[in-house]
């Protein structure tokens, strides 16, 4: 399968795309993490990128389609992978199809999880990371069993310096998916719209159904 996981910032995306890659053994990408990394590692990518980063812009379409590119050629994305944060224009998503369409292949859906405005700036101001094992804490630091420690593995919990509240504001203005691209898999015939205001179990079984059911019809 290949399959995108389309929503604005805050809409459960990266908690979804994990828990349905670990269930069918996808590969999961990742273009926030994957430039994350290349930030950290201050490679050429990783300069460039930074600034529009720590704005809460997209970083340039030339630049992160480049990177998804050879990222989706190496042989462990052969047999499928689950995109998330990627595409998030209209110029991503006719990039990654012509990437496809060169080997033959083409996007099974776009799964879009759809949160209003209000909904996504009040979740991210609370969303917590663990840096050792990358586990989410959407209720804010406060209810993990040691005060800022991670459940999983004792990780000190951090806040994504563009999770705070301005930063959240400006990404959300951004970054919400564009309407052209929408209806670019709408017109594909490949869009399916979720509701991401459910729990996050109730999202993932709406989503599960989905994949099910396009499985099923292939
Ligand atoms: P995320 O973890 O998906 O929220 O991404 C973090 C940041 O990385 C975003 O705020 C953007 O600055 C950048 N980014 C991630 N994916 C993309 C993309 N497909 N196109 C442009 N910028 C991206």
């Amino acid at each position: 399968m290949y399959l995108i996981l389309l929503g604005p910032p805050g809409s459960g995306k990266g908690t979804q795309a994990k828990v349905l890659a670990d269930r069918y053994r996808w590969l999961h990408l990742s273009t926030g993490d994957m430039l994350r990394e290349a930030v950290k590692a201050e490679n050429m990518l990783g300069r460039a990128a930074k600034a529009y980063m720590d704005k809460g812009a997209l970083v340039p379409d030339d630049l992160v389609i480049r990177m998804l590119v050879d990222r989706i050629s190496r042989p462990d994305a052969r047999n499928g992978f689950i995109l998330d944060g990627f595409p998030r224009t209209l110029g991503q998503a006719t990039a990654l199809d012509e990437a496809l369409g060169a080997e033959g292949k083409s996007i099974d859906m776009a799964l879009n999880i759809a949160v209003p405005d209000e909904e996504l700036i009040r979740r991210l101001g609370q969303r917590w990371l663990c840096p050792n094992c990358g586990a989410i804490y959407n209720e804010g630091p406060g209810r993990e069993k040691e005060a800022g420690k991670c459940d999983n593995c004792g990780g000190q919990l951090y806040q994504r310096a563009d999770d705070r509240p301005e930063t959240a504001i400006a990404r959300l203005e951004q970054q919400k998916p564009p309407w052209e691209m929408l209806a670019h898999y709408r017109r594909q015939g490949k869009l399916i719209d979720i509701d991401g205001t459910q729990s996050v179990k109730d999202v993932t079984t709406d989503l599960l159904h989905a994949i099910e059911r396009v499985g099923v019809t292939r």
